[in-house]
């Protein structure tokens, strides 16, 4: 059999875009994603579906794989034809450990690359406003581990060469020592004044950082009981936080957010947290597909048989176009044949979705309800009018019930459907429980019951139950009652139903939270 490849992959710090573009290459192309809990759990989403994923971290019931086990499983996994990505935090050069997996891999004669990441040695001082250099006040900076034995840490020499040796120094697990590394930097000739900072799960909704001197760094440490995965920054570099403190200051800095919209459809919710400074965690509930009964298709071939026939295409979702489309090039039916018809879209977005299809909407509801495309319908449409209604199986029935109580002739026909979509995700329970999830986003009725059974599917046994101490976001009223009749304590409803409404409803519940 050929031997596979193993690709040796920086993740970077923990933001999970914060990978580079070759590492994400490698990670869509491999066969098998070995894994810890510092290379974020998100980034496995780029994976491909059926890759597996083998997770050698720590486990309640089992302790992390020791190093040599994760070496020969990577020789394993190649020896029989696979190819293997190794994801590690930051870099894998920097304390990763990277010279025995590589070691091995070359005894066995098996093609491996070392994909530099991003490390946290650099990135989480940054996201904490840190440069580690400057013009004026570090032209130079070491990165240290903090984690040797404690004879090692007591050579004299070293601690005397460590202490002078640059303008900024960079320690890595060093959290538990902090006590005894400020006394050895103060004994070998650094100022008790000199600026320190700790960052706590820098780049991630959790970062948190604690800033002191050499003096009295350890009593605050110890204070705001800050714990390990840490960078400590020594050096004048950290007063550049007073000012440079960048992401920190955004409006959803420290939210973790979770995302149950499907994946096709998350893009826009994503893109705007994220640039407000949250962070995003997405668990598609839901998926669209096209639906395979032989009724339905044949129900749709009909109705998109007698294009001509109709007075009114009116659309209810940006699927519902999407899928509409679809079908029409399934069956070779061309727009044009619609000529007589005008065309109605509920919302700013499925008007769009139609606009980038050559088609403007001749009517559009001033709200984005179904019930206020009806109080706008009712001065056009006349009795005896057909009009087609292309939507998902899950469509409310209100807007065909109206249009048939004022005598217009209604074809529904179901041009997709929304099925479950339960992902395998280790983590997500133990982090609900956690507190971890600080807000959870519904965009339809659909994707509230559906977390609720994924959940279930993931060994939650009271899903409403994990989720008592979390924010419940939903996009409109609908989703909210469906969540409340869950059992769901909605927090969040906008007062416009939409994308944008709903972020800027996170933006004020988080202001009112914190007081300002
Ligand atoms: N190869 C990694 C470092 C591994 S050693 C890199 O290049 O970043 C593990 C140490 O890295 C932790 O003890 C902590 O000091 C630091 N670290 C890694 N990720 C971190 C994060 N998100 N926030 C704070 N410290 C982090």
């Amino acid at each position: 059999m050929a031997k596979g490849k193993v690709y040796l992959v920086g993740a970077g710090p923990g933001d999970p875009k914060l990978i580079t573009v070759r590492g994400l290459e490698a990670l869509k192309r491999s066969d098998v994603v070995v894994f810890d809990r510092l290379a974020g759990p998100q980034l496995l989403n780029h994976a491909k579906p059926d890759a597996e994923r083998i997770y050698v971290g720590k486990l309640p019931d089992r302790h992390t794989m020791k190093q040599e086990e994760i070496n020969q499983l990577l020789v394993d996994l190649a020896l029989q034809g696979k190819t293997v990505i190794r994801l590690k935090g930051g870099d894998p050069t920097v304390f990763g450990r990277v010279g025995e997996e590589a070691g091995l891999l070359q005894k066995y004669g098996i093609i491996y690359e070392i994909i530099p990441g991003i490390t946290s040695a650099i990135a989480v001082p940054a996201y904490a406003g840190i440069p580690v250099t400057h013009r004026d006040m570090a032209s130079s900076f070491s990165v240290i581990t903090g984690h040797e034995s404690p004879d090692k840490l007591d050579l004299s020499i070293y601690w005397d060469k460590v202490t002078n040796a640059t303008g900024t120094l960079v320690f890595l697990m060093g959290v538990a020592k902090i006590a005894y590394i400020s006394e050895q930097l103060i004994k070998h000739g650094r100022s008790p004044d000199t600026p320190v900072a700790l960052v706590q799960w820098g780049t991630r909704a959790e970062q948190r950082t604690v800033v002191g001197t050499l003096a009295d760094i350890d009593e605050r440490v110890k204070a705001e009981n800050l714990k390990p995965p840490a960078v400590i920054i020594v050096g004048d570099v950290v007063r550049q936080r007073e000012t440079l403190s960048w992401i920190e200051n955004k409006p959803l800095f420290g939210q973790r957010i979770l995302i149950t919209r499907a994946r096709s459809q998350a893009s826009e919710l994503v893109a705007k947290i994220d640039d407000l400074g949250g962070e995003t965690y997405e668990f598609p509930v839901i998926e669209t597909k096209l639906p395979s009964s032989e009724e339905a298709t044949k129900a749709i071939e009909e109705a998109l048989g007698q294009a001509e026939a109709y007075d009114w295409v009116m659309l209810t979702s940006v699927n519902g176009v999407e899928y509409f489309f679809r079908w029409l090039d399934r069956y070779g039916v061309d727009i044009r044949r619609f000529h007589r018809a005008k065309f109605a879209a509920v919302g700013p977005k499925t008007a769009e979705a139609l606009a980038l299809r050559g088609i403007r909407a001749d009517l559009l509801p001033e709200s984005f309800r179904a019930e206020s495309l009806l109080k706008s319908l009712e001065a056009l449409i006349a009795p005896g009018q057909l009009a087609l209604l292309p939507r998902g199986d899950l469509a409310r029935e209100i807007l065909p019930r109206e249009l048939r109580e004022h005598g217009v002739r209604t074809v529904e026909i179901d041009v997709y459907d929304t099925v479950l979509s339960a992902p395998r995700d280790l983590w997500l329970p133990e982090m609900l429980t956690n507190g971890e999830i600080h807000v959870i986003t519904f965009t339809s009725s659909s994707t509230v019951v559906n977390l609720i059974e994924a959940l279930r599917r993931l060994g939650v046994s009271d899903p409403v139950d994990a989720l008592r101490n979390i924010e419940i976001a939903c996009i409109g009223p609908v989703t909210a009652k469906t969540a409340e009749d869950q059992g769901l304590q909605v927090t969040i409803v906008p007062e416009n139903y939409t994308i944008d409404g709903l972020v800027e409803a996170l933006v004020e519940r988080r202001r009112i939270a914190k007081g300002e």
